[in-house]
């Protein structure tokens, strides 16, 4: 087992025996394999653009399979095998229309093209993923170490779009420009003879991608749900039996809420989920009471302390402890062993959560963890609207920068400093986020500034999207050149693999001075490193003191 994917690779390093996520070492090698037959499966999905053939259900097929090995997704071997063999079956059928189109195909097709399983067997997978995973030729050296490096880095960005993607297509949306583009990224890995420099620059046309995707899933989001507005989201708790839902998916948390409607039972969000609040769509439910407890990695604990049932529709999921694994739920491609999952949507019907809400009904109402509240819901059209007044206070100076705050929160100490880091920053700074970094400081007075809250949250870490057309409608008001010349400062803390898009969307818009915490990503060589600390004086995190005195400084 090899896995540097997220941000809690050992020692920075990589997961060389057991997953710190939890994902063992037959699941990791299951990954390889389905990344490895992916790659022959985006080889012929690129030749079909080219010979304008389509299928959208292998598009979305491909989209959901790289979702699944998105960090805390699936941890299901079962299900990677379905997936695999699936690949290899849609991959032939593929060939076969190719071929009756008369495409000539033969010699080029890559190793990866050309698997073939002689059964569906787990430990056989298994055994192959071990041949095809990262360093599984033995080290590199010299150069291979950057291309190689700069390959998985695409594939990275590759599974991010995918999560993207399959969050679209579970709204019912599908544009096939960000499908074809998927397989081209893919595919582009198969190129042995790509430099270095073209791989970086395939990785921030991956960033371009990102953002087209995040306006669709925008449009999506507000054409069903509504605009968000700025919403006060209570943390205590009501007198009757809850449900918590965590993710991102807005179809599952409404399809959940229609059918709990005057049942008698309350429904909470839980890290990201708790954008919903500001949705106009969401707040005619009167059962949608709250937010109940923190971001992902707090799961553990808080889901135990919960004391009705718990539905993860999307990442991050941890692995259930003993204590609520009985009344533990995922849906979508999330999935863990012996935890229940929810049946997947049949066309134009609702998924069926009857049995949750069942349960739910026999527990206790659920005992508050804390008080107050968090403020959600300056999305796009509600950050437009502050943008006169914001482009006042920064030449009046009573902005005097912006710090973009932007990505995950995690399990390591390290990430401490995005606390201080607010703590520390003086009052007359703005602070724009989304994402669950955001439960680091959401406590935190911050006050306002002309009567704007000094802490603007846009929701979801997609939502990254409504910050950036927000700067840029800020930046063009201003009559600026570029983003770089607001009086702006970009601080993103990485997790999995939806934040490495983010930073290649960051990349590609030629954002500077752009801070990654709380560790570098290791599969940023130095060679990769050095490119883009040249090109775009990209760095890693310092103390939050030295870094708050150089964002102000411009640096
Ligand atoms: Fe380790 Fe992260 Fe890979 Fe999990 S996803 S095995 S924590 S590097």
């Amino acid at each position: 087992m090899f896995c540097y994917h997220c941000q809690e690779a050992k020692k920075n390093i990589a997961c060389d025996t057991a997953g710190i996520c939890g994902k063992k070492a037959d699941v990791s090698s299951l990954h390889d394999l389905l990344t490895y037959t992916l790659k022959g499966l985006c080889f012929y999905a690129e030749k079909s653009t080219e010979s304008r053939i389509t299928d959208e259900n292998i598009d979305k097929f491909i989209a959901r399979a790289l979702y699944s090995m998105v960090t805390n997704v699936n941890f299901d071997p079962a299900v990677f095998v379905q997936l695999i063999a699936e690949t290899v079956q849609r991959r032939e059928h593929l060939k076969r229309a190719l071929i009756e189109s008369g495409t000539v195909i033969n010699g080029e097709e890559p190793v990866e093209a050309q698997w073939f399983y002689e059964r569906i067997d787990q430990a056989d997978f298994v055994k192959k993923g071990e041949t095809v995973g990262i360093h599984a030729d033995g080290e590199l050296s010299g150069a291979d170490v950057d291309l190689h490096a700069a390959r998985e880095l695409l594939i990275y960005a590759a599974k991010g779009l995918g999560a993207l993607l399959e969050n679209i297509q579970a709204l019912g949306g599908f544009e096939l420009e960000h499908y074809v583009f998927m397989h081209k990224a893919v595919a582009y890995t198969l190129q042995q003879e790509r430099s270095l420099d073209e791989l970086l620059a395939m990785n921030y046309r991956c960033g371009d991608q990102a953002i087209l995707a995040m306006a669709l899933l925008e449009r999506i989001n507000t054409e069903k749900f509504g605009q968000p507005a700025a919403t006060a989201v209570h943390l205590d708790t009501w007198d009757k039996p809850g449900i918590l839902v965590s993710g991102h998916d807005f179809q599952d948390l409404q399809d959940l809420l229609e059918q709990s409607a005057g049942s008698g039972i309350d429904i909470y969000t839980h890290g990201e989920m708790i954008a919903a609040h500001g949705y106009p769509a969401f707040k005619k439910y009167f059962n949608l009471v709250g937010n109940y407890g923190g971001a992902w990695q707090d799961q553990k604990t808080q889901f135990g302390k919960f004391q009705g049932p718990v539905l993860v529709t999307s990442n991050s999921l941890q692995q259930p402890k003993k204590g609520y694994t009985a009344k533990a739920y995922t849906s979508g491609m999330v999935g863990w062993p012996g935890v229940a999952h929810v049946e997947k949507r049949r066309i134009d019907k609702s998924k069926d959560f009857s049995k949750i809400i069942e349960q739910a009904l026999q527990c206790e109402p659920p005992q508050a963890l804390t008080e107050g509240s968090i403020t959600v819901g300056y999305g796009r059209q509600a950050l437009f609207e502050l943008t006169d007044t914001i482009a006042a206070a920064i030449k009046s100076t009573a902005i005097k920068r912006i710090i973009v705050l932007i990505g995950c929160d995690g399990r390591h100490k390290e990430r401490r400093y995005y606390t201080e880091l607010v703590e520390s920053l003086p009052a007359d700074t703005l602070i724009l986020t989304a994402g669950d970094t955001k439960y680091r400081f959401h406590q935190l007075d911050l006050g306002v500034i002309n009567g704007i809250p000094r802490l603007l949250d846009a929701g979801q870490t997609q939502d990254f999207y409504a910050v950036m057309a927000f700067i840029t409608h800020l930046q063009k008001t201003m009559q600026l050149g570029h983003i770089n010349d607001l009086p702006i400062s970009f601080n993103i803390a990485w997790y999995e693999q939806q934040t490495i898009l983010m930073m290649l969307a960051l990349f590609s818009l030629g954002v500077k001075n752009l801070r990654i915490g709380p560790t570098l990503p290791p599969f940023f060589t130095p060679e990769i490193l050095q490119k883009l600390s040249d090109e775009l004086a990209v760095k890693g995190i310092d103390t939050a003191e030295n870094d708050v005195a150089a964002m102000l400084e411009g640096n």
